[in-house]
């Protein structure tokens, strides 16, 4: 069972809870990208699991009316076990997904998964469109992806990037990454008719994502973390689609030490939560 102090960030162990939780968010007015905990994996029994999980999933969201689609890891769907397993289960999950029209999401791991994922998603998205993928500001190459997905249909989320990369592909320190990020999305705003998605937090990033919308017109959302600055996130909501990133599942605990380890009101929360204060 998730301990309480875990559920600012992750909805529960089951399917159910988190399909209640994207209920509540809906009735606030915020949609729910669902995710089921999990990643890296080396055994194929563990990707195929998951991905019957998510196939049931998008089912139980297309029998109902709820504001709410998925987001996949590669890696959770057999990418180290293999490019071609990681195709095949994605095929499943977009295959099950296009008989409900629930949105499928691509996350995006580490640079050593960029080329694999992008490849994935143009395989599915010229005929299923209700797709996206996520792309990393701090990557070097991310304007030349951006660039290449401009040609496609579908959806992009722009993130500054959760992975410490190597220094030559990437771009280090907060100002620089916060630089680049901003001509990131400047560019796909200009550029992208189906709709840009702001994956951040950063009140900055969010107010120049609507001056840009102003001056482009192009449809935007912005995606925010279940837990994270959730007041702003209702309240957005009533100017523009705002998604929640919800996480779900049993193997929730690394998940939430990543979001504790991140902040430091995160790990003084934890603590009084701990000792009981
Ligand atoms: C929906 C979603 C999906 C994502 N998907 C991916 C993915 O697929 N791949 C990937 O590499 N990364 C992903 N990320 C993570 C992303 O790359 C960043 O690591 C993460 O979002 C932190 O950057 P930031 O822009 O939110 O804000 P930061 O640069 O960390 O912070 C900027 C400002 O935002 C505000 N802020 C940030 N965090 C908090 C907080 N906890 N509480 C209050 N205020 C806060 C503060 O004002 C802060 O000064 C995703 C993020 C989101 C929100």
């Amino acid at each position: 069972m998730i301990p309480p102090i875990a559920r600012q960030f992750v909805a529960g162990e089951s399917a159910a809870t988190a399909l209640e939780h994207a209920r509540q968010l809906n009735d606030d007015g915020v949609g729910a990208i669902l995710n089921l905990l999990g990643e890296h994996y080396d055994d194929r029994a563990d990707a195929d699991a998951d991905t019957d999980a998510y196939c049931t999933l998008v089912g139980d969201i297309g029998a109902t009316d709820l504001d709410a689609c998925i987001s996949v890891k590669p890696s959770q769907l057999g990418l180290n076990l293999g490019e071609e397993l990681f195709r095949e289960n994605l095929a499943r999950i977009v295959d099950t997904a296009a008989e409900t029209g629930t949105f499928v999401w691509i996350d995006m791991e580490d640079h050593t998964t960029t080329d694999a994922t992008l490849d994935a998603f143009e395989g599915h998205v010229e005929s299923y469109p209700s797709m996206g993928v996520c792309v990393q500001a701090n990557l070097k190459r991310t304007m030349d992806d951006l660039e290449r997905l401009a040609d496609l249909p579908g959806k992009v989320r722009l993130v500054k990037g959760a992975y410490d990369e190597p220094s030559d592909i990437s771009y280090k320190g907060h100002d620089r990454v916060n630089e680049v990020y901003r001509d990131a999305l400047a560019f796909a705003f200009e550029t992208f008719d189906d709709g840009v998605a702001i994956g951040s937090h950063d009140p900055d990033v969010i107010s120049y994502a609507a001056t840009l919308h102003e001056e482009y017109g192009t449809p935007y959302e912005v995606q925010m973390l279940m837990g994270v600055r959730e007041d702003a996130q209702r309240e957005l909501a009533a100017d523009v689609p705002v998604y929640q990133y919800v996480p779900y599942g049993d193997r929730w605990l690394s998940y939430f030490y990543r979001r504790v380890r991140e902040r430091k009101e995160n790990v003084l929360f934890a603590a009084r939560a701990i000792l009981g204060r």
